[in-house]
């Protein structure tokens, strides 16, 4: 299903003229008052006059999360960033704060209702429509992602059931009771739902939840959590990523479980080589770099999201001309290891241990530094059934990563869980 049938299916040239004209009218309104942007293109020696067409576009420098906390700790309390004078704004987010001290985002209404409608392609794409029922399992906080969930559904006309400040067991009971038919959060807490029905004896299979949305973190793309999530609930599941800085920028399809489409009618995407700052071939993985076009108000230029990814032009079954990112976000570009002379990325060795890891059994990989070398430590929980599950990860690793690791066994429920992301990846390497 389409949220804008006509754009999301246009040919890549049209697609390219509207980025044009956007890219355009967002610079005129920030070279004229956006603070940040000034001075970063100033320090840059980068006028107006010489962005003549798109692909100018890499004349203007980057920016990156350190440049917007920089700028907030200079120029309290929500930095420069900011396009328009301060009483058109009215939406207040921050980000989780997982690196570093959280950045606050403002947002006016105009700029609001436009990241709804980046959020309502994502709905689309995953066949919601007005005749379902759409349940919250989070608390309200001041993080963004679900508050655009929560506006898209109004804008799309679905009826919306919060459950914020509610256990695990009452949203169970709730999904059940009135029938909610598609249920989001990230694949942490939904693979928790799931576990804790399981417990409790409640067949959520049975129940109407035919579509499960993971957001927050990936999940939907990696086979075994896919797997185990569509197992327990009984439902297709589907991915959109998204972060404060830039709004939801792609999301996935009815026809390909496998990538997710990016909202290039909203967003300018680039795909560099981190260490040169040059774009890589199609289908290379390197760091995603995003303009986002309709938030002028405080906007994202070539911003540096540090995701790792892998983009081609699209061949979607689905018809959409907006191009594919292969596998989703595949991981944090930082947080590459060298072990022994082996690049090692953690999302990739976490998809391989996941697979064996039993429902509800949480693992974290451990990087930390001995003398000048990277090394890294697994820890698994086991339960009495799945003792010997290190016997089969081990020599996985050895075959896919050429990985050897120590591997820690702790009984189930003893690493930390969160309702919103698991802390999978510990890096120590910074710590003496
Ligand atoms: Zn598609």
């Amino acid at each position: 299903m389409f949220y804008n049938e006509a754009m999301e299916t246009a040919p890549l040239e049209k697609i390219q003229d509207i980025q044009w004209q956007k890219l355009k009218d967002m610079l005129e309104k920030v070279y004229r008052s956006n603070r940040f942007y000034q001075n970063s293109f100033k320090k840059h020696g980068v006028a107006l006059e010489d962005i003549r067409e798109l692909s100018d576009i890499t004349k203007l420098p980057f920016s990156t999360k350190k440049d917007f906390q920089k700028d907030q700790e200079d120029n309290p309390v929500f930095g420069t960033n900011l396009t328009e004078p301060f009483e058109n704004y009215v939406q207040f987010h921050q980000t989780t704060g997982t690196t570093g001290k959280p950045l606050k985002w403002l947002d006016t209404k105009e700029s609001w209702a436009w990241r709804a409608r980046c959020m309502a392609h994502s709905l689309a794409a995953a066949g919601i429509t007005n005749k379902d029922i759409l349940l919250l399992p989070f608390n309200f906080g001041p993080y963004t992602a679900f508050w655009g969930v929560y506006e898209a559904a109004q804008h799309l006309d679905v009826l919306t059931i919060p459950t914020g400040g509610w256990t695990t067991e009452q949203r169970l009971q709730s999904v059940i009771e009135n029938q909610a038919t598609v249920i989001i959060g990230t694949p942490t807490y939904m693979l928790r739902l799931a576990e804790a029905a399981q417990e409790e004896g409640l067949d959520l299979p049975g129940s109407a939840i035919r579509v499960v949305i993971l957001a927050g973190e990936p999940g939907a793309m990696i086979p075994s959590v896919r797997d185990k999530l569509e197992r327990g609930w009984g439902a297709r599941v589907f991915e959109y990523p998204g972060l404060t800085e830039t709004g939801t920028y792609a999301f996935m399809c009815e026809h390909n479980n496998q990538a997710l489409h990016i909202i290039e009618s909203e967003f300018i995407v680039e795909v560099l080589d981190s260490t040169t700052g040059k774009s890589v071939a199609d289908g290379e993985a390197g760091e995603l770099v995003l303009t986002n076009l309709g938030r002028s108000c405080s906007p994202a230029i070539r911003y540096r999201t540090n995701d790792r990814v892998r983009l081609i032009k699209s061949s979607c079954s689905c018809g959409r001309t907006f191009g594919q990112l292969i596998g989703g976000v595949l991981g944090r570009q930082d947080e590459m290891l060298i072990v022994r002379g082996v690049n090692i990325f953690p999302s990739t060795m976490g998809n391989i241990v996941e697979k064996f890891m039993e429902l509800g059994c949480e693992y974290q990989i451990i990087a930390f530094r001995q003398g000048d070398m990277d090394e890294v430590r697994l820890k698994i929980e086991v339960t009495p059934t799945s003792q010997d599950v290190d016997k089969l990860i081990v020599p996985e690793l050895k075959k896919q990563l050429n990985l050897r690791v120590d591997i820690e066994k702790v009984p189930k429920g003893t690493l930390v869980r969160s309702d919103y992301k698991g802390k999978k990846f510990i890096d120590e390497r910074g710590k003496r």
